[in-house]
Formats: C-alpha cells, structure tokens, sequence
C-alpha cells in the first residue's frame, strides 16, 4: 500500500503546538505534535470533536500560524520554531497543497469546468490552457462529461469529484481534506477514496484526511488518533 519509508517525507511537523486565547481562556488545540508522512500514503487523523484534527490540518495547510514547533513541506522547510520561513503563504498554498472539504465549496455560478480553471487562472494560466487542463482533470476523476453543468445540477459524489479536480488543478503533492466522504453515502464514498488513492499513486503525493467515516476506515494505510490535542496513537491500515 503506502510507500516505504526509504523516500524523504513529504509532510514533516516538528513539535507544533497551537494555543487558542490566553490565561483561564487558554485552549491548547496542539501539544508537541509530530508527524512524519511520506510520499504515497493515504493518512487518516481520527478523535473525538475537538481533539484538534482540524488545527493540525489548518497548520499543515498554512492557513493557521501555530505558536511553536517547525515543518517541511515538500521537502522545503516552511516553519521554523513557530516562525514562517516565507512571506507569502498563499503562493506557498498554491505551490504545494490542495485543499478539499468537507461541502464541496463549488462556486454556484460557475460551471464544473470553469470551478476548476478559476484556480488555474489565479495561479497565473491562460484561458485555453486553464480550460485544457480543467477537462483533463474533470476526465482523471471521472466527472469529465458533467463539465458544463452548474454545482447545483450535481450529485454530492459528482460535487466532491469535481472539488478534489479543483484541489489538484495546481498538481500539489499535499493533499488536505476535512471529512471529504461525511456527506456521502457509502458507494459514494468508497468511489471518492478510491480516487484519492489513485492520485497519491500516480503523482506521488501524501493524502491527509480528517474522518469520522467508519465506512471509509479500511482505505487508510496509516490512522493517527488525536486526543486533546495530543497525538496519541498510530494504527496501520490493514
Ligand atoms: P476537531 O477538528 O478535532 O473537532 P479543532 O481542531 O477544530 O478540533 O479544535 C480543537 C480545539 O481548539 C477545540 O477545543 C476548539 O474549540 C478550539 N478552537 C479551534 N479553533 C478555535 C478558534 N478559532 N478560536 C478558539 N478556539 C478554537
Ligand atoms: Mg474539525
């Protein structure tokens, strides 16, 4: 399944904690958390709500800036001792990560191709070949004939296909997603897991899902179980 351990990994988080307010108000979200995840792997992060799943994946993201604690993404060290090593996260996003949530987040008023060239043309493509490229993608997750329907036209499997397009548009390695299969039944979320699975294969990229989907527990080749911020245990998939 995964890959072995002999490649460098992908996502390396150095003793990240994350605190939220201060004094009697203090919430420690992320206590010394480390984790080392390599090419190919499909990782789930599993607790009970509120045990930080969503701050880790946030933090790994660079959309949340953690108080301590260091991290390399892609091989680039991004986060040393709780200091951002670039100015500018958003081209670090773009670069390097893919994002998919839970609801699909798909612009109403933009059709299944077009949701997917607009990434295209925010990270600086053209019209012809951000179109291009948004067919190929829409085909790569087997939604390429529901191209020119609008998000509301979509079933929640053709919606969630549609934004994992969305998330590889910029051919990340990293790939993030908040409870992708909670709103799918269990065909469905069997369809979309398979599909992740594909893209760690084929571009070996690192898959790292937040669940609570026991549907879905099988397609992990690593489950980390976080409890009160802390990340307690590892299980290997089967
Ligand atoms: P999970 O995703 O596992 O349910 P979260 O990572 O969302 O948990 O939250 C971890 C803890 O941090 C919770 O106690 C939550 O209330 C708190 N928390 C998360 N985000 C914020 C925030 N923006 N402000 C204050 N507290 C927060
Ligand atoms: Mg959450």
């Amino acid at each position: 399944m995964g890959a072995g351990n002999a490649s460098s990994p992908l996502v390396r988080v150095e003793r990240v904690s994350k605190h939220f307010g201060e004094g009697g108000s203090r919430v420690d979200a992320l206590r010394d958390v480390s984790i080392d995840i390599f090419p190919g792997q499909v990782v789930a992060l599993l607790g009970p709500s509120g045990s930080g799943k969503t701050t880790l994946l946030n933090v790994i993201g660079c959309i949340l800036d953690p108080n301590s604690g260091s991290m390399e993404l892609d091989g680039e060290r991004v986060l040393e001792s709780g200091r951002w090593l670039r100015s500018n996260l958003r081209q670090l996003r773009l670069d390097k990560i893919g994002f998919i949530f839970q609801f699909h987040n798909l612009i109403p008023f933009l059709d299944a191709a077009d949701n997917v060239a607009l990434v295209l043309h925010l990270a600086g493509a053209d019209a012809v070949s951000a179109r291009t490229r948004a067919l190929e993608l829409l085909e790569y997750l087997e939604v390429g004939n529901r191209k020119s329907s609008m998000p509301a036209n979509l079933s929640g499997g053709e919606a969630q296909r549609v934004a994992i397009a969305r998330a590889l548009a910029n051919r990340p390695r990293i790939i993030l997603a908040d409870e992708p299969t909670a709103a799918l039944d269990s065909k469905r979320a069997g369809i979309v897991m398979d599909l992740l699975r594909k893209v760690a294969v084929d571009q070996d990229a690192a898959i790292i899902a937040v669940t609570h989907d026991d549907k879905i527990f099988d397609r992990f080749d690593r489950i980390f179980h976080l409890r009160d911020g802390r990340l307690d245990t590892e299980t290997t998939g089967p």
